[in-house]
């Protein structure tokens, strides 16, 4: 149960003073559809009024308070044109503009001969100073009303600025005072203000420095956000770890069997995060262990190492991965290397039906079937295992807590092994990964060539389909893929079907396509005929992102680059320089390019490293746009940037864990905040995971 003290804070925004259910329909757009939503609605800008010139010498273009006496009005001779008010002072004459202007309104708020005081953006007509529309109008004495500097806010169509900011105001005259869930001398160390103080002074900055992230009062909001993440990650893990565990530790002869057969020897890194793979599974509790490491690094001979260990000790092993096609390619990789073994590795998706199906179940049950691999349905009801011991997630590049906490439901004391391909920044791993600790595969197995990165502008495309069809008529494989558009899947599939055609045209029959709408076994078969060399080109929409694996490939044409994320150009290009040949990656963008953009595409042609990569990305776009945070599963912050709070990022964990170990149930008055904290930000799931609820 939410406390009863923030009630007024998850009232709909339409509850607020002056808030209507037309405005309330546009603030839900533009910020959300609770009060607390507005608050976190932060200015971005603002609006000096403090520039009070005369008329001569007010700017065009620059917003200016001005104090005139009014001369005369001119309604519109035509319909459709402006009313004008002619003003003065002993400089000269401005001009007040107003289309579909009620005469009688502003006749009484400008009465000739009366001296105001307008307020708006200065502009020039015919060389005569206008303002049009101006944001204040106010006789003399009530100059004082007018507010020096105004906040600005990221704004929606149709929604009046006024009328947000009168929302915001209701909303912050309303603040609760909560009780204070920051360590004492931490937010005296830092001088922040109290939550509320710091809320209402991010709405009304004094000056440009107001609305530095840096601030004490944005500081400290973005820490609670940061908090309350922190907090319920830890509040999993405690949770997790309070679940018994039990040591498991095989004899290693399955390992030292499919060891012998590799054709390499494992590298360092993956020498090192088996070990602390090992030793978790050892130990008496459960393990919570993220493996990351970029496309290629190799993660599935570690992962493979970790399930034999459990079997090898009598346990049951899972694989589980986020799409149907990656479960077929895991299936028939793991099954290559377990074959050594003397094991058979079953595999389960939503497309086994029937005795079929019966049968792969029975096997999972009576324990008969030691190593699967699966998508989604293995979290199916139906699906029993007879002792599960290790459950390794293959997330890819989605990320959530919630799945984890599903499969690891499945059986009692499963150690758990997430694997990512997404080398996020530290800061992020920490934002989604908190509850785990962390094994990274930073070096890529030897032997592999560098892919070349060619950046060319998309009006060149003629001499890539050439340089294209010469690569094939050498020998290589090539994937062409087509560009996001607008995220509308119809039109992706539109513009993929087109250049397959084109390219069929001039390259002959051997090119494919492949797309996200193309039923399970179709995208099979095609891919199939890929791998196998049946066709030499592929195109495909971003599908082939997530886990494509045909070392054979060494070309690749992205087409719309500028259109990618980095780190989805980086995935991309992953599917490439797999094998031993020399790959080229070519970058299509149609100029011209934003620097941002112009940086992005250098930072490709720079380097392979992931995790550099990565870093890039948070820095130059900022973490809310890393990946695309909604579809990745990332959390998103609304008061947080990660690009300038990375250091609170880290105290707020600290902070966590010396809570949970002083007062894991949150008891404490501090422990009592917290919760308040935990609900306000809305990760009270996690409050679900204290002893004591
Ligand atoms: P990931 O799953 O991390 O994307 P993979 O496990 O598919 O990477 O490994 C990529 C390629 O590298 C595979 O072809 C694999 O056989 C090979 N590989 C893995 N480890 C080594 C190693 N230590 N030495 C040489 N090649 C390796
Ligand atoms: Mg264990």
């Amino acid at each position: 149960m939410r406390p009863e003290i923030l009630n007024s804070l998850f009232r709909p925004v339409g509850t607020l003073k002056g808030v209507g259910p037309r405005f309330a329909k546009l603030i839900e757009k533009l910020a959300g559809p609770l009060v607390v939503d507005l608050l976190w609605h932060l200015p971005s800008g603002l609006i000096d009024r403090s520039f009070t010139p005369k008329i001569a010498e007010a700017p065009a273009g620059m917003v200016a308070t001005l104090t005139v006496r009014v001369d005369g009005h001119a309604p519109p001779l035509m319909p459709r044109h402006p009313y004008k008010v002619r003003c003065t002072d002993e400089t000269g004459v401005l001009e007040l503009v107003f289309f579909r202007a009620h005469a009688d309104y502003l006749q009484k708020q400008l009465p000739v001969g009366q001296t105001v005081v307008v307020s708006g953006k200065v502009d020039r007509f015919h060389d005569t100073p206008q303002i049009s529309h101006p944001d204040y109008i106010g006789p003399l004495e009530s100059g004082a009303g007018i507010d020096k500097v105004e906040p600005v806010y990221p704004m929606t169509a149709g929604l009046a600025a006024k009328t947000l900011r009168k929302a915001i105001h209701a909303a912050l005259d309303a603040l609760p005072e909560l009780p204070e869930w920051l360590d004492g001398p931490y937010q005296r160390r830092e001088g922040w203000p109290d939550w509320r103080t710091a809320l209402a002074a991010v709405h009304r900055p004094e000056d440009q420095a107001g609305l530095d992230p840096a601030t004490r009062e944005r500081q400290r909001l973005a820490y609670d956000e940061l908090l309350a993440n922190q907090l319920a990650l830890a509040l999993v893990r405690l949770s997790q770890r309070r679940q018994p565990g039990r040591a498991v530790k095989g004899d290693g002869d399955l390992r030292a069997r499919v060891l012998a057969a590799l054709p390499y020897r494992l590298t360092a890194c993956q020498e090192g995060a088996l070990e602390e793979i090992y030793q978790d599974m050892a130990a008496e509790r459960r393990m919570l262990r993220l493996l990351q490491g970029d496309v290629g690094s190799g993660k599935t001979i570690v992962a493979l190492m970790a399930m034999l260990n459990a079997v090898e000790a009598g346990h049951q092993a899972a694989l589980m991965a986020p799409t149907e096609l990656l479960a077929r390619q895991h299936h028939q990789s793991l099954g290559e290397l377990a074959a050594a073994a003397g094991l058979e590795v079953a595999l389960l998706t939503g497309r086994d039906k029937g005795k079929a199906r019966a049968a792969l179940l029975d096997g999972l049950a009576t324990g008969t079937t030691r190593l699967l691999v699966g998508t989604h349905a293995l979290f199916q009801e139906d699906v029993a295992f007879a002792d599960l011991g290790l459950a390794v997630i293959d997330e890819q590049h989605r990320f959530g807590v919630h799945q984890r906490l599903q499969l690891s439901a499945k059986s009692r004391a499963v150690d758990v092994l997430v694997m990512t391909a997404t080398p996020i920044p530290r800061t992020l791993t920490m934002t989604a990964y908190g509850d785990l600790d962390v094994s990274r595969l930073t070096e890529k197995p030897p032997g592999r060539q560098p892919v070349k990165t060619v950046t060319i502008a998309l009006d060149r495309m003629e001499e890539v389909v050439e340089a294209v069809q010469r690569r094939i008529a050498e020998g290589a494989r090539a994937y062409w893929v087509c560009p996001l558009v607008d995220e509308s899947e119809v039109i992706d599939l539109a513009a993929a079907t087109e250049r397959h055609a084109v390219l069929r045209e001039r390259l002959g029959e051997r090119v494919g396509l492949v797309h996200g709408k193309m039923k399970g076994p179709d995208k099979d078969a095609v891919m199939a005929d890929f791998a196998a060399g049946r066709l030499d080109l592929l195109v495909a929409t971003t599908v082939i992102e997530v886990g494509v694996n045909v070392p054979a490939a060494t070309v690749m044409v992205i087409e719309h680059a500028e259109r990618f994320g980095l780190a989805q150009l980086h995935q991309l290009r992953g599917r490439i320089g797999r094998g031993a040949g020399a790959s080229t990656c070519l970058m299509l963008y149609e100029g011209p390019l934003n620097e941002t953009a112009k940086a992005r595409l250098k930072i490709l042609r720079e380097t392979e490293d992931g995790f550099v990569i990565a870093e890039e990305d948070l820095r130059l776009r900022g973490a809310g746009d890393l990946l695309g945070t909604k579809q990745s599963g990332l959390p998103g912050f609304r008061l947080a940037d990660l690009a300038v709070h990375a250091d609170l990022l880290a105290t707020a964990r600290d902070d966590s864990r010396l809570i949970t170990d002083r007062d894991p149930d949150l008891k404490s008055p501090r422990g009592q905040a917290l919760r308040v904290l935990l609900y306000l930000f809305e990760r009270d799931a996690a409050v679900r995971y204290l002893r004591s609820g």
